[in-house]
């Protein structure tokens, strides 16, 4: 069956390109496991797990479902504006337990976003506490993504996202992200290099006027972007130094998509705040939540003191009894186990999409990679008509030809990203990669030789 675009509007497309006679709109209506199913019955690997979310795939839905409806049957809702709901307590107890984040109080949301903004505003709230109100800017890092949303866009270091809509809400400077392709230094001079630079800019700031450091444990944008062994010690004594708030968002990188509950698990560090969304439910309702340390959250505990902000389906009960559930499944069902086991299968593999010349760099970690294309085989960029072309003419339809859902990305350089359900098994990781690597083949024949025959 052909469905169309109708009425509704994208996001974060271009709109227009769909209407009849334009390209087709991929129209998905069915999962099971890590496969979904498009209106016309053609079956692709969601190498993307729906943008990050469905750690699960798409065969828990009526597990989920019973634990939905034994909700809606008992309680449909009640907010957590000065009210509360056990399954909300119960999830806050039980979510908290899984982050390093100490005496971890929780606050939920609707999304990353929120979450985002959320921290932004309770760690305004504790500065404000303790007698420094001069405490107004952030820092973040280039090319990185934190929201869309007014307050979560300023933090966004992705310039073409932001230009359009104003002055920031957040006065917030960006600094180098953790590339380690575009740079020629070792990993231990890339880690001192950075620190340095973030030391610079927090004195050149001044320390006393930052209030939070922003950072994703791997960053998504850029293509998995993944830390100098030592570089989360090093953010996590500079902002301790300074009395600067250290936020991990962990939208993409919590919920097990690095093999452990939480990304800053992994790298032996306990921020401030983890901002988490996604795949608290495994995509099966939204929810997002801010899990803030005790110490953080203290002066919202004082007598008196209230937290200035809410969002009215933050903590609904039936997204957390499905989030509850979702952390029974990923206990019984091995999900972290899964992830630990699978990495290094599904590394070797993509380390073997470097032998393509439009590859130029693999990197990533847990089910979460990237390839960067290159013109030549090394580090050649594409310049932008190139990019138009490969990114937004040539690969979307070849990866849905070659049955995978993938997302070709040039918020940074030209990369493609898979981060595929943490329940594949290593044959399903094998169809992801195979089916990637078939698509930047004929990427590689289409664009690159078309480019030189042109050039000849
Ligand atoms: N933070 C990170 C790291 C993200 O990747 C995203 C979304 O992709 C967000 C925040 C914003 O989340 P949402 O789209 O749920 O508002």
């Amino acid at each position: 069956m052909e469905v169309e675009q109708g009425s509704l509007l994208l996001h974060f497309a271009r709109n227009g390109d769909y209407r009849a006679g334009g390209s087709d709109l991929l129209v998905l209506e069915r999962g099971e496991g890590p496969y979904v199913f498009d209106t016309r019955g053609r079956r692709y690997i969601d190498g993307l797990s729906s943008l990050f979310c469905a750690q699960l795939g798409y065969s828990y839905g009526s597990q989920l479902a019973e634990a939905a409806t034994a909700q809606m049957e008992r309680l449909a809702f009640n907010t957590n504006w000065a009210t509360a709901t056990p399954v909300a307590v119960q999830l806050a107890e039980r979510l908290g337990e899984l982050t390093p984040v100490e005496g971890a109080k929780v606050f939920f949301t609707c999304g990353g976003s929120e979450s985002v903004e959320a921290a932004w505003k309770i760690a305004r709230q504790y500065h404000l506490a303790n007698g420094e109100p001069q405490r107004t800017k952030a820092i973040a890092r280039d090319i990185s993504y934190h929201g869309v949303t007014l307050g979560a866009l300023a933090l966004t270091g992705v310039e073409r996202f932001k230009s359009s809509f104003g002055p920031p809400a957040i006065p917030t400077r960006h600094v180098s992200n953790t590339n380690s392709f575009r740079s020629d230094l070792c990993e231990e001079e890339l880690r001192k290099k950075l620190l340095l630079e973030l030391e610079a800019v927090i004195e050149e700031e001044g320390p006393e006027t930052i209030a939070v450091l922003i950072a994703e444990p791997v960053q998504n944008a850029g293509g998995c972007l993944v830390p100098p062994t030592g570089y989360w010690q090093g953010l996590r004594e500079l902002t301790s130094r300074h009395g600067i708030l250290l936020v991990a968002d962990e939208v993409i990188t919590g919920m097990g998509r690095l093999g452990t509950w939480f990304a800053c698990e992994r790298f032996g560090v306990a921020p401030d705040m983890i901002t988490s969304a996604k795949g608290l439910t495994s995509a099966h309702a939204p929810m997002g939540a801010v899990f803030v340390s005790e110490r953080v959250a203290a002066p919202l505990y004082e007598r008196g003191a209230s937290l200035l902000h809410g969002v009215t389906f933050g903590g609904h009960p039936v997204a957390a009894a499905i989030a509850l559930r979702n952390v029974e499944l990923f206990e019984s069902e091995r999900v972290l186990e899964n992830v630990r086991e699978l990495e290094g299968h599904l590394e070797r593999r993509m380390r073997e999409l470097l032998e393509l010349p439009i590859v130029g760099d693999v990197r990533g970690a847990g089910f979460f990679w990237a390839a960067e294309l290159v013109k030549d085989g090394e580090r050649e960029r594409f310049d932008a008509e190139e990019r138009e072309r490969l990114l937004r003419g040539f690969l979307p339809g070849a990866l849905l030809d070659a049955g995978i859902i993938a997302r070709a990305d040039d918020r940074g350089d030209s990369v493609v990203q898979i981060a595929p359900p943490l329940i594949c098994d290593a044959a399903q990781l094998d169809e992801v990669v195979d089916s990637l690597g078939a698509a930047l083949g004929a990427a590689g024949e289409a664009v690159i030789e078309a480019g030189s025959r042109s050039r000849s």
